[in-house]
């Protein structure tokens, strides 16, 4: 299910969509990662290479490589956003919105709300990377209000 480097190398050729050199390090980076990055760690990574780019730069690369499918984005609340490859291991989150804990959910937890969009909207969802805002048992057990 995780595509490797070069599959998706391949793929964004045959789409005839540019891989510059900076394209190419930041999907590599991506790819290396299991878990989803943030735009710095990505910038500390690079930096590690020995590759010096702008936050700026890396945000653009991301979000071209958002608008060609190949990355989603996620909005985890104080935790920031991060970015993660399409099908790499599919997952969502539950983020406190009192301490800020986020609690990964597997995709089969958003299964039955694709089902009923397609059902009864006849849409069909791409929710590859959801956050759901909400308290943690933690904080609920402590009368917390979000
Ligand atoms: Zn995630
Ligand atoms: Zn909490």
């Amino acid at each position: 299910m995780n595509p490797t480097l070069d599959e998706l190398v391949h793929d964004l050729r045959a789409r005839g969509e540019r891989l510059t050199v900076q394209r190419r390090m930041v999907l590599e980076i991506l790819c290396a990662s299991r878990d989803h990055l943030a735009v710095q760690d990505i910038q500390q990574q690079l930096h590690h290479n020995g590759i010096e780019l702008t936050e700026t730069t890396i945000y653009r690369i991301l979000q071209w490589l958002k608008d060609v499918g190949i990355v989603s984005q996620t909005d985890l609340g104080r935790t920031g956003t991060v970015y993660q490859l399409v099908g790499a291991h599919p997952h969502h989150h539950l983020v406190c919105l009192s301490c800020g804990t986020v609690i990964d959910v597997g995709d089969d937890a958003i299964m039955p709300l694709r089902d009923y969009l397609r059902r009864e909207y006849g849409f069909e969802p791409r929710i590859d990377h959801m956050a759901i805002f909400g308290l943690c048992p933690v904080c609920t057990a402590a009368g917390k209000e979000a």
